[in-house]
């Protein structure tokens, strides 16, 4: 009977965990499928709309409608750079979503790092300019500041990442604006490269603006979550950058850090696998 008995714990026991992982999976098609339902709410029915309103205040403050008097282009002005503003967190929230529910598709391309990230200096050069930030890169090898350990190599130009090209530029560009954003008129944000282990590629991001408060370090990759509520209103963004970006690297086979001194500065990290496929 204490095999019978055995028998029958055994079978209870794989019914049991049979009913576990099909409501499991269960749950996760149940998940999947609210995602994407979400994503295409979001897509049609906010940011189709939205698109339109822009498109048309555009119009207006062309004088497609005749010429419009100075109150009246003001007023379109500030319309226009709310609705951009609402634009971005709905496009921040979409490419959340979907990194998540792995609905966002990547191009994948083996490319020089430091080719990427020059150009990344080179596009973002604009945007550093109307903070009167000075963006530039750093001699390489460059070790970012707070991180303890071996100079590393320069990169050259066979030191290859397999990135969709495109998403790693949204990542140095979030990184570029934060840096910039979070600096004094006149600062100086470096760029830094180096090649570690022959085993990863390195890009830094360094500032010597306001720092992050130590409060809030653990925080910081977290969605919508910003040290200080009002940089929402100052610096216009959504709390989801952060968030993006480390899931964008993450998708990409990397690993990202920070080191931050309050007063003092940040500097942000990023390292991807050399060489290393996806399939
Ligand atoms: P945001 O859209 O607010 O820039 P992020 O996710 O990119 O959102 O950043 C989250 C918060 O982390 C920012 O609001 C800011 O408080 C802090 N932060 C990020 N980068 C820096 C930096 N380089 N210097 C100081 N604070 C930073």
């Amino acid at each position: 009977w204490i095999w019978g008995a055995g028998a029958a714990f055994v079978t209870l026991l794989l019914i049991i965990t049979s009913v576990s992982i099909i409501s499991q999976w269960h749950h996760r098609q149940r998940t999947m499928s609210m995602q994407q339902t979400f994503i295409s709410t979001v897509s049609h029915e906010l940011r189709t709309p939205l698109t339109v309103i822009l498109g048309t205040l555009n119009m207006l403050h062309n004088g497609i409608g005749g010429a419009l008097d100075k109150d009246l282009v003001r007023l379109i002005a500030v319309a226009n750079d709310n609705g951009k503003r609402l634009k971005l967190l709905i496009d921040d929230i979409l490419d959340i979503e979907k990194l998540e529910s792995g609905q966002l598709a990547f191009k994948w391309q083996s490319v020089p790092l430091k080719s990427l990230v020059e150009e990344a200096v080179d596009i973002n050069q604009p945007y550093a300019e109307s903070f009167a930030i000075s963006l530039v890169l750093a001699p390489q090898p460059s070790t970012p500041p707070g991180v303890n350990d071996a100079l590393g190599e320069t990169l050259e130009n066979s030191d290859c990442v397999e990135v969709d090209p495109e998403r790693f530029a949204q990542v140095m560009a979030n990184l570029i604006s934060n840096a910039c954003k979070h600096s004094p008129q006149g600062a100086q944000v470096v760029v830094g490269m180096r090649r570690i282990d022959n085993r990863w590629l390195e890009v830094s991001v360094t500032d010597n603006g306001n720092g992050i408060p130590w409060s809030f370090q653990p925080r910081v990759f977290e969605r919508f979550a910003q040290a200080d509520g009002s940089d929402k209103r100052r610096t216009g963004g959504t709390g989801l950058g952060l968030a993006i970006t480390k899931a964008l690297v993450e998708e990409m086979g990397g690993t990202i850090g920070f080191h931050s001194v309050p007063h003092e500065g940040s500097c942000f990290w990023v390292r991807l696998p050399k060489d290393k496929k996806h399939e």
